[in-house]
């Protein structure tokens, strides 16, 4: 099963990415995880993309498809998987097109006003990647997994978290109407707590929970 998951920044996708990586046994593949992983061993392809994402723009498409395209490559993905992330822009899917055959397209749709107040809110642990929000913290700045430090992405502070929605607007919804047209898209409500959008999700794969 190849699949997609779109949604604008803080939508989810990320944690419901992992979790239908996990129930189908499929390898969840993030771009914003690769490059941030890149960022922290100071690669030159973390440099480079650190000078676009502390801006909350997008990492050129030539960079972002090569990097795809040799993770998918590896034999874990002969089974299928679960992109996040990628494709954000109409270029990047033409480029998918040409080296993948997609199942599934699942859109998580929330309103701005909820993704904003969940992206600055938003606090990650700078070593296990688990994430919380400052409303379930009461004032914590330890990991209750790990016990590491939590901070805020350089990419959530409020104004950065303005440009990546405006960003999404502009260059990533485009591919809702883009997936539709193909009919592989469907779309799920992220505003209805975790474990309801998980099952949702899995209801409209057709796979079992
Ligand atoms: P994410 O964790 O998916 O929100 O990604 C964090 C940041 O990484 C984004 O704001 C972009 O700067 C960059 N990024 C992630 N995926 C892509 C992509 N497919 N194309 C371009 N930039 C990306």
């Amino acid at each position: 099963m190849k699949i997609i998951m779109l949604g604008a920044p803080g939508a989810g996708k990320g944690t419901q990415a992992k979790m239908i990586a996990e129930k189908c046994s499929i390898p969840h593949i993030s771009t914003g995880d690769i490059f941030r992983a890149n960022l922290k061993e100071g690669t030159p392809l973390g440099k480079k993309a650190k000078e676009y994402m502390d801006q909350g723009l997008l990492v050129p498409d030539a960079l972002t498809c090569d990097l795809v395209v040799d993770r998918i490559s590896k034999d874990d993905c002969e089974g299928g998987y679960i992109l996040d992330g990628f494709p954000r822009t109409v270029p990047q899917a033409e480029a998918l097109d040409t080296f993948a055959v997609i199942d599934y397209v699942i859109d998580i749709d929330v309103a701005d006003q909820v993704l904003v107040d969940r992206l600055s809110g938003r606090r990650v642990c700078v070593k296990c990647g688990a994430t919380y929000h400052t409303s379930m913290l009461n004032g914590a700045t330890k990991c209750s997994v790990c016990g590491d430090e939590l901070i805020q992405r350089n990419d959530d502070k409020a104004e950065t978290v303005l440009a990546r929605l405006s960003v999404y607007h502009d260059q990533t919804a485009p591919l809702i109407g883009y997936y539709e047209a193909k009919g592989l898209l469907k779309k799920i409500d992220g505003a209805q707590g975790l474990e309801n959008t998980t099952q949702a999700i899995l209801n409209a794969l057709g796979a079992n929970a």
